[in-house]
């Protein structure tokens, strides 16, 4: 969806009340680089509607999220004052957020929301479609946009394997539930208003929060055999470099070893070694991992387009010309029959967790002699 026409002021059709946007975090409870996106698609709604951005967080914000969350156009947090899981357990078929919702006839004046935003990651897909139905509104799930068109919302979302777009019109005079998908806005969207003096003041709220918040049922790690790529901390990836089934299993050692998800380059799916859902790229998955680990990977602009910011990329790659070094924190150059094991074995030592002299910070290279 264009980022032009989202700058103006407020659409046709009755103005006020509020767009609510929940706040995606990730499991440190930091706030998720999708954030952007909810808060730059409810803005752009809000700002159309002529209503007001309300953000709702697990944890009450800091205070930098709080400036960053007000140069968003957010006029109201409403803070939980607890961590919630990201997968959350959703008990007796409610969602985790019901306990917020005003039972009838004591509605605030705000309530119902116009529209209500969640990101497509674990959380939302679990609470998005429960509050839909607490509210008695229509969802849309993994839109890839909300905006209004004279009195109706319009979501649109791709469908049939993604060769098509449905477009969703409804009456924009009831609440709207949508899911956003990672990556639909585009490039990292930045707050309209940055600048501190220019913010309006932000309203910090916390409510009297009585959910069970998942908190008491035991958690378990995610598969990664089938966790969705969106939602993977850690990625092991490979490319055409590694296309033998004696590196593929030195690279599903790996991952297994760090407990990452394995995905691909498109000549890795193109040529059978991964299913396409598992290939990472303009033509495939787009992702945000903590850690990304390209193996035998050149690091061509339509991959790399799709693996945004992550904390500590390492590239393994015998080129010491190839792309990839340009995007890596620590480059291991060299043939990856070797490094590959190498790492792994360095990884079990330090008991999963890449050795912390390999994470993040400094750019560095190693070459193999
Ligand atoms: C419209 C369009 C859309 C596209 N969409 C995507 C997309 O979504 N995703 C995507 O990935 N690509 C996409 N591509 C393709 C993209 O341009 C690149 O061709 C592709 O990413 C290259 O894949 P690769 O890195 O696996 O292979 P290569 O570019 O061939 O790189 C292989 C690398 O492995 C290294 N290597 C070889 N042997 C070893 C060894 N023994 N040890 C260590 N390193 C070794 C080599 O030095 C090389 O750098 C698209 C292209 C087009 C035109």
């Amino acid at each position: 969806m264009s980022r032009q026409g989202k700058q103006g002021g407020a659409d046709a059709g009755a103005s006020g009340g509020e767009v609510w946007v929940w706040l995606p975090r990730g499991r440190d409870q930091e706030l998720a680089p999708a954030a952007a996106e909810v808060l730059y698609e409810g803005g752009a709604l809000a700002r159309r509607l002529g209503a007001a951005l309300a953000a709702y967080s697990g944890p009450a914000p800091t205070e930098a999220d709080a400036r960053w969350l007000a140069g968003w156009g957010v006029s109201v947090v409403r803070s939980l004052g607890r961590d919630l899981p990201p997968h959350p357990v959703c008990l007796g078929g409610r969602s985790l957020l019901a306990p917020l919702l005003p039972v009838p006839p004591n509605f605030p004046p705000n309530f119902p929301p116009r529209a209500v935003l969640f990101s497509a990651d674990t959380f939302g897909k679990v609470t998005a479609p429960l509050l839909a139905a607490e509210l008695d509104a229509p969802y849309v799930a993994g839109a890839s946009g909300l905006t209004l068109d004279g009195g109706r919302f319009v979501a649109s979302r791709a469908t049939l394997g993604e060769r098509f777009e449905a477009v969703c019109r409804l009456d924009a005079g009831r609440p709207v539930v949508v899911t956003l998908l990672p990556g639909a806005v585009g490039e990292s969207p930045r707050p309209p208003r940055i600048a501190a003096d220019t913010t309006p003041p932000l309203q910090l709220e916390t409510l009297p929060f009585t959910g069970a918040a998942g908190g008491t049922a035991p958690l378990l790690p995610p598969d990664p055999a089938t966790l969705d790529l969106a939602d993977a901390e850690r990625i092991v990836a490979f490319g055409r470099g590694a296309f033998s089934e004696e590196a593929v299993n030195m690279v599903r050692a790996l991952a297994r070893a760090l407990g990452a998800v394995v995905a691909g380059s498109r000549p890795a799916a193109d040529e059978g070694w991964l299913p396409f859902s598992r290939q990472i790229g303009l033509t495939g998955a787009i992702v945000r991992p903590k850690l990304y680990v390209a193996v035998g990977i050149s690091g061509a602009p339509y991959h790399m387009v799709g693996v945004k910011e992550p904390e500590t990329l390492i590239a393994i790659n015998n080129d010491p010309e190839a792309p990839i070094h340009a995007h890596a924190h620590l480059s291991l150059i060299g043939d990856l029959r070797q490094l590959v094991p190498a790492l792994t074995r360095r990884v079990e030592q330090a008991g999963g967790a890449p050795p912390a002299a390999l994470a993040g910070g400094d750019r560095t290279q190693a070459r193999t002699p």
